[in-house]
């Protein structure tokens, strides 16, 4: 059934359901809430200060706004509630002053201030509470809201639904597991908390046994299927490693032995090399790529941005400067005529490496034998960007590399049809990056170090956690640090801005501005790009350090550290000192990665979520470790004795790339 059947949901609400991977009606049924909510009327006299309360009353008095700056604005009313008045105070949503008219029923959710008899709200909505209901909370975008989603999914369990299960039988009876239509009512509409955990279960299980499936399908099938045997080269890459300015680290030239290995063998190669910014990857998939053009066969460097891919580029050029390899750049911005230029080399033959982003995947790019696929940065790219690009290849090698190092028991399980390589050693001298916590009243301290560095003409990033602080939650948005970085340094030095609203070539144009040094101080939210090398940069200051995760802080600390000059990293926080004091002790992007993961659970499961790869409708990778190893023991023996074309369901949701991932 179309989504559009359903009554109020347009072309726009469609954009935007497609982005949760909602296509029609019956996708509503299994898309699980992954949290219940209790709503319950709060007694005030009984809250205390600071209490979040949810309170449902009549609006008193006509709604007053003031606003300050162009988009804030705070909006007070007086409500008459069950026990007593509060003054109600609500932040930058002045348009909704004319729904909320005297006389009309409202339930407030916010947080009490008893002393002033008053909520800050951070909800409101039109009604009142009639009894204690349970709320469904749903994984949604911005655009869609709660009610709304609910009522949506509410309509599509009104119409008949099939469902697939696809747990075997054996394994449902194994586990005593509740039969799926029944889960799945259970879980939007629960009607006890233990048929509620059942059908949580069930339907946890499910879907890691189906990852788990695919990931076991995809190893078996590799290790089955003909790949090309290469020659190593043994003695041209040792020529090639010796005149090169600097000595490979030893798990450098461990990862290259293992890829040399993969190379040789009949299977094709799926390698993930994991290892902290500045440990050297680049120069292992540089040895890739000349093993693989001595064998005569094209390869292809996929980058996340243009930025990256033209950085990959100009060093490649300069490796091979006299090597007689032909090296293109291919980029969504290039122009037509140039585009095809380099579209008829590739077809030809004629260029032995491309290094590009998304580009590479373009359906007119056609290559003449591309027999390396190397992406860097590899968690930025959804699985199905990977699996296109090698499809235009004939089984060719696959080498991922990764600055995002995951925890070596999750590595094994989620990343199991991969192989994998670490670099743990960092090249020599190169000097811990020295990292401080200081409170927000240090500020002064703060501006002292900045000022320190700007005088030796050294460059430095800030970073603030939001774009603009529309909910007043006392964050520190880019906007406000830039208008006070622009006070404090303003007269005497450049300052720029950076965040993930702007359009890619404003973004680039910064930080090309950054890289060559015009800009001084570079404000931004996390968007700056990993990989990025400005080596001038020697300091981070990082605010509202909290709000982040460890692996994401010590990816934004390696922006800095560079070369052998001193570098800086400071965290402004006034809370969590103990978990940031974790990285001032430690440089190790493996020994964080674990540390991060045993605190904060998998929803930033080592800044993977923004990649689309590793979303889970209703597991947690943490939570359901266990039930994540149960599944990849019966999914590997499922794997080898059963005879998966008795298992049709199965059997189609392997051979399909998009739903799960691997
Ligand atoms: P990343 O792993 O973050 O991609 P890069 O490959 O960009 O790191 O390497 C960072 C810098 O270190 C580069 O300038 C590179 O030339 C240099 N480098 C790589 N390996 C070594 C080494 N063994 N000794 C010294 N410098 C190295
Ligand atoms: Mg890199």
């Amino acid at each position: 059934m179309q989504l559009n059947e359903i009554k109020g949901i347009g072309p726009k609400t469609i954009s935007i359901l497609n982005k949760i991977g909602i296509y029609e009606v019956s996708d509503f049924v299994t898309y699980y809430p992954y949290r219940y909510e209790l709503i319950t009327r709060s007694n005030l006299d009984l809250a205390l200060d600071g209490d979040k309360v949810i309170v449902d009353g009549i609006i008193e008095t006509i709604p007053t706004v003031a606003f300050f700056g162009r988009k804030k604005n705070s909006m007070r009313f007086l409500l008459n509630t069950k026990s007593k008045q509060v003054q109600i105070v609500i932040y930058n949503r002045a348009y909704l002053k004319r729904n909320l008219l005297p006389g009309k029923s409202v339930v407030i959710i916010g947080k009490y201030d008893k002393k002033h008899q008053k909520i800050v709200a951070s909800e409101l909505r039109f009604g009142n509470i009639k009894k204690d209901t349970i709320e469904r909370v749903y994984h949604l975008v911005e655009g869609l809201s709660r009610k709304q989603f609910s009522e949506y999914v509410d309509i599509a369990l009104t119409f008949p639904f099939e469902v697939t299960d696809y747990v075997p039988d054996v394994l449902n009876e194994k586990y005593n597991l509740l039969d799926k239509y029944t889960a799945i009512k259970e879980i939007h509409h629960p009607t006890n908390p233990k048929l509620l955990n059942e059908a949580r279960k069930k339907l946890i299980y499910e879907e890691l046994f189906c990852y788990m499936l695919k990931v076991g399908y995809l190893k078996k099938n590799r290790k089955q299927s003909d790949g090309i045997k290469k020659d190593a080269h043994k003695k041209e890459v040792d020529e090639f490693i010796n005149s090169l300015p600097f000595k490979l680290t030893k798990d450098q030239l461990t990862s290259i032995e293992s890829i040399m290995d993969d190379m040789k063998s009949e299977y094709q190669m799926n390698r993930l090399l994991q290892g902290d910014v500045g440990s050297g990857k680049t120069i292992v998939a540089v040895v890739c790529m000349y093993i693989n053009y001595l064998n005569g066969y094209q390869s292809a460097l996929m980058a996340p941005t243009e930025i990256l891919a033209e950085q990959h580029f100009k060093s490649f050029t300069k490796l091979f400067h006299n090597y007689g390899i032909n090296i293109a750049l291919l980029t969504g911005s290039m122009k037509t005529r140039e585009r095809k230029k380099v579209l008829k080399d590739i077809l030809d033959g004629k260029t032995d490496m491309i290094i590009g982003t998304h580009a590479l995947i373009s359906d007119d790019v056609i290559y003449n034998n591309l027999g390396l696929v190397i992406t860097d940065e590899q968690h930025r790219f959804g699985v199905h960007q990977r699996t296109n690009l090698m499809n235009k290849g004939l089984k060719p090698d696959m080498l991922s590399m990764s600055a995002t190092p995951i925890p070596r028991t999750y590595a094994l399980t989620v990343y199991g049809d991969m192989d994998i390589s670490n670099i743990e050693t960092m090249p020599s001298g190169r000097k811990k990056i020295k990292t401080t916590i200081k409170s927000e009243k240090e500020i002064t301290d703060v501006l002292n170090s900045m000022y320190d560095e700007l005088k030796k003409k050294h460059q430095i990033y800030v970073i603030a956690p939001l774009i603009e602080d529309l909910e007043d939650t006392n964050k520190n948005d880019v906007n406000t640090v830039y208008e006070n970085m622009q006070k404090a340094f303003g007269k005497k030095y450049n300052l720029g801005y950076l965040h993930g609203k702007m359009k890619q070539q404003e973004k680039d144009t910064v930080m090309n501005n950054f890289k060559k040094g015009d800009i001084d101080i570079l404000v931004s939210t996390t968007v700056i790009e990993v990989g990025v090398d400005v080596q001038n940069a020697t300091m981070i200051v990082i605010f509202n350090a909290e709000q982040f995760g460890l692996a994401t802080l010590h990816q934004l600390r390696g922006r800095v550290g560079r070369n052998d000059l001193d570098s800086y990293c400071i965290l402004i926080s006034n809370q969590e000192k103990e978990r940031l004091q974790i990285l001032v002790n430690s440089n190790n992007g493996f020994v964080i990665s674990e540390e991060d993961f045993k605190m904060r659970g998998s929803g930033d499961l080592f800044g993977l979520k923004q990649s689309g790869d590793m979303i889970f409708k209703i597991a947690d990778l943490k939570r359901d470790f266990k039930t994540l190893t149960m599944a990849k023991k019966d999914s590997d023996w499922f794997l080898d004795n059963f005879n998966l074309e008795d298992y049709k369901d199965i059997y189609e949701l392997l051979s399909e790339d998009k739903k799960y991932v691997s």
